[in-house]
């Protein structure tokens, strides 16, 4: 790692994000939004003109748009103002790859979720995280937004008491039908998207949500996957029943078959002395119920805010903010790291192995209809 990262923007090249991607373009915004940071190089696709034409986009310097990954590595450490670090924004059977040999050129990773395509391969890459010289970080981009810090911070405090039952929902509709999309051709394909459909795009997702806001581990689980357009090799609906560590129940539902369901996420958790509610469609409200009747409405701007979500959000409340800037909380989050400063909210590769032990017990546990089963990590 490069040791002049104090006095800086720390420099940064994509991988993915290529022309007519999805989440690589939000990374690059994300990114930038607090101009800690700067996109200054890429390896946008697999196709070298397509890597170009999408350097082009970002208005990077044309030669620091790369024919591919190995190229980028090598260039960048020839020069005095290289990378710091690579985002991986591509299918999940290159997240591997590409997050070893950024590590072991002593580049630093943030990588898209799940943490690889296989839980396999998410130990060999935990190895290779703990002897890296670089930190690792992965973008569970939903546990950024200010109030499901908020929430997190509040049930640590014991304001729910002592957690019982755990609702977490994750409904899309947009894979409803056969649909003809370049994101749905990968994940509905085993040798590109892994083992599982819906549960590894966004059911794990939701595992981590609930996991990060309780601060409690799933330990069993009960698992129903299914496809309900014909002809998938992955699933495209699920529900789980949870059994977390300290005894309390929960459901995971995830789907994409779910017509008129856009980014329907909704954690709902209670305990003995209360409970809370976010939905993401609507983050700058969490609901807060109290033991003696009362519900709360905890909203931006608030004098009741703890440290981890008023740092959250940058306009004053009343001015909504949302899915970039949560996403911007992590690229904050992770210059810090980068700068030496420690940053324990952000997820990294013991969550993504606790995803990909989730994406593959799930999976199985279902296709041998087991009932319920470990989650072993
Ligand atoms: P996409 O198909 O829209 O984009 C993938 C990009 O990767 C394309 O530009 C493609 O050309 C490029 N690519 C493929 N192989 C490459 C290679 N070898 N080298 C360089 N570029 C290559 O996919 P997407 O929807 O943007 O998803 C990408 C990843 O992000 C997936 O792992 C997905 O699970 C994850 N994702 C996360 C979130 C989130 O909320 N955090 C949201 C969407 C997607």
């Amino acid at each position: 790692m490069r040791n002049d990262r104090h006095d800086r923007r720390l420099r940064f090249a994509l991988i993915g994000g290529g022309p007519g991607s999805f989440i690589g373009a939000l990374h690059r915004i994300a990114a930038e939004l607090d101009r800690e940071i700067e996109l200054v190089a890429g390896a946008f696709s697999s196709d070298a003109a397509r890597s170009a034409q999408a350097g082009a986009a970002y208005r990077i310097d044309r030669a620091r748009a790369y024919p591919d990954m190995a190229t980028m590595l090598q260039a960048e450490a020839a020069r005095p103002d290289g990378i710091d670090f690579v985002t991986i924004a591509t299918p999940n059977h290159h997240h591997l790859p590409a997050a070893r040999a950024a590590l072991h050129a002593g580049i630093a990773v943030m990588s898209d979720k799940p943490a690889t395509a296989t839980l396999k391969e998410a130990r060999e890459l935990a190895e290779i995280v703990a002897s890296a010289s670089a930190p690792y970080a992965l973008t569970y981009t939903y546990s950024g937004y200010p109030l499901v810090r908020e929430a997190r911070a509040r049930i640590a405090d014991g304001a729910i008491g002592r957690v019982v039952k755990v609702i977490v929902e994750y409904s899309q509709g947009w894979l409803a039908g056969a649909i003809d999309s370049k994101q749905a051709a990968w994940r509905l394909d085993p040798e590109r998207a892994g083992a599982g459909g819906c549960i590894a795009d966004i059911g794990v997702h939701a595992f981590h949500l609930a996991e990060f806001v309780t601060g409690l581990r799933v330990t069993r689980l009960l698992a129903d996957l299914g496809s309900i357009v014909p002809g998938r090799a992955l699933d495209d609906d699920s529900q789980l029943l949870l059994r977390f560590e300290n005894g309390a129940r929960g459901a995971l539902l995830a789907s994409q078959v779910m017509i008129g369901e856009r980014n329907g996420l909704r954690l709902r958790i209670h305990g003995d002395r209360g409970g809370i509610d976010w939905r993401q469609e609507a983050p700058n409200m969490l609901v807060v119920h109290h033991g003696d009747g009362r519900t709360e409405i905890v909203q931006a701007g608030d004098a009741s805010l703890g440290t981890d979500a008023a740092t959250g959000f940058r306009a004053p409340g009343g001015h909504p903010e949302g899915y970039l800037e949560a996403f911007a909380n992590l690229y904050r989050d992770f210059a810090k790291v980068l700068r030496g400063t420690a940053a324990p909210l952000l997820p990294g590769i013991s969550d993504g192995l606790r995803g990909m032990a989730l994406i593959e017990t799930a999976v199985h546990a279902s296709h041998d209809q087991r009932g319920w089963v470990d989650l072993i990590v």
